[in-house]
């Protein structure tokens, strides 16, 4: 645990008793602080309440009385579509209103490190898509490479259950633009932005304030280093934003499709090899075609953001090669389930949304496409001219009919993830891949996309078997 720091003897009221509300609230009494729970669901306050935590509605006027600062949890409304009520009350009262990140960078630095002989460093990493693939293989380039490293954020842990850096370590943080919108201190050595598309616009006020919401990580502390994905405009204005001018090596510029040129620091992937160059001159040259772990053109960015990352760190190309060989991937993002009969099963019920799934579908060749679920604002008409791989959808989701109507390739409407599994296996030929890459959101048949992409192995597995 990391005990949050400057906050002995005050009240700090903390909203969402999940994951990172109840670490929150660990982190706070740890340091000194009197944490005041609330979370609207009963069993959530249970927990806390067992834990010895006080909870109090902090709705209720005069709630504020007294409280130096509120903590809020990523999944509740700050600002948009309405501040949860609250946040409101917190923000009349005047109260400061945070979140566990911007307690975590206030508190990771001790008086410690001054015996270290390195530092600790703290990589951050945004982005549309491609956050956590991008995360877990920069701590695992670190990992294979002997050098301590720790994975916290959005994914896996969360920040304050973080052990207290050690010297030389890494702490690799995924961020949402939940989080990083919020967070009153964000001072990460090395930030990482993937990429953008149209994603949690209800909660930002549209693509201006999302993208808002992921720059701050980048204008709020000033890293010494920034990754930058440039393949859309956004990326390509934050980076020129940050840097001096084209020969400035602060900011490494990465792509997937583009040759980058320049004398500045530039990492970029095409026809399936990363290259590097820095000042004009190629440093490196991987093939990342072999790498199953990380299977087409978007996990090739993923993988030129991660292996900037550790150039920056001071990793060689050769023990960054090694690393990136032997990512074994992560459950639910492109990962190879089953192979039967010449045909590969592939989960990536991560892919919620349009943009991610058009990257799974540009990944693999002769695709029976299992999709559908909730729709994402904006429409599907971006997966329009994406499709030339599919052979056939299979359409799940309680909008079956209505997604597929949208689709330009033949799509059956199965509604259920069992049938749509078992028409792709047996419409499936030698050479073909049974894809789950939805488009859409889960939650009008699932708790999350783990719980999809999991219905949908158990479907394969059964479905193999008979
Ligand atoms: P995030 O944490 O940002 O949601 P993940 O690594 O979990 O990202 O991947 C989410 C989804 O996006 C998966 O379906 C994956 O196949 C797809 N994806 C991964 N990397 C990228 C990328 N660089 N660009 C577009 N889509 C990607």
């Amino acid at each position: 645990m990391i005990p949050v720091q400057g906050c002995q003897g005050q009240t700090i009221a903390v909203l969402g008793l999940g994951r990172s509300g109840l670490s929150a609230a660990r982190a706070l009494r740890e340091g000194g602080a009197k944490p005041i729970c609330w979370d609207d669901m009963p069993a959530a306050r249970d927990r806390a309440e067992a834990e010895g935590f006080a909870c109090r509605d902090l709705g209720k006027p005069g709630a504020f009385d007294g409280v130096d600062a509120l903590i809020v949890s990523p999944g509740i409304p700050h600002l948009y579509p309405e501040p949860n009520r609250v946040v409101a009350a917190a923000l009349v009262a005047g109260v400061p209103v945070d979140n566990d990140i911007g307690l975590f960078f206030r508190s990771v630095a001790t008086r410690d490190w001054d015996r270290f002989d390195t530092a600790p460093r703290v990589v951050a990493v945004t982005g549309s898509n491609g956050k956590s693939t991008t995360s877990a293989l920069i701590h695992h380039l670190l990992e294979s490479a002997g050098h301590p490293a720790q994975l916290a954020g959005n994914i896996g842990r969360g920040v304050l259950d973080l052990d207290p850096p050690g010297d030389g370590d890494v702490i690799v943080l995924e961020l949402s633009s939940y989080q990083t919108d919020l967070a009153r201190a964000l001072t990460p050595d090395i930030a990482v932005f993937t990429n953008l598309s149209p994603d949690h616009l209800d909660r930002h006020a549209g693509m201006g304030g999302y993208f808002a919401a992921k720059r701050r990580l980048f204008a709020e502390g000033g890293p010494d280093r920034a990754v930058v994905g440039v393949d859309e405009a956004e990326g390509r204005y934050l980076a020129n934003q940050l840097s001096e001018g084209p020969t400035d090596d602060r900011v490494i510029r990465v792509s997937s499709g583009q040759k980058l040129s320049g004398p500045g620091w530039q990492v970029f992937a095409r026809k399936g090899f990363l290259s590097e160059y820095r000042k004009g001159k190629q440093i490196a040259s991987i093939d990342l075609r072999p790498i199953t772990g990380l299977p087409g053109a978007h996990n090739h960015q993923n993988a030129c953001a991660a292996y900037a990352v550790a150039r920056a760190l001071g990793l060689a190309p050769r023990v960054i090669e090694a690393g990136l060989a032997s990512y074994p991937g992560l459950p639910h993002r492109s990962q190879v389930i089953a192979q039967a009969g010449g045909v590969t099963y592939v989960n990536d019920s991560k892919a919620t949304n349009v943009d991610s799934a058009v990257r799974a579908l540009g990944a693999f060749g002769a695709i029976r496409w299992i999709c559908g679920g909730l729709e994402k604002e904006g429409g599907l008409s971006a997966l329009h001219g994406q499709t030339g791989a599919v052979r056939k959808a299979y359409v799940i989701g309680r909008e079956a009919a209505g997604f597929a109507m949208q689709l330009d390739v033949e799509a059956e409407i199965c509604t259920d993830m069992d049938l749509a599994v078992a028409r792709a296996v047996a419409d499936a030929e030698p050479g073909d891949t049974v894809l789950l890459a939805p488009a859409a959101a889960s939650f009008d048949q699932y708790d999350n996309f783990e719980q999809r992409g999991t219905a949908f192995a158990e479907a394969v597995a059964r479905a193999l078997e008979g």
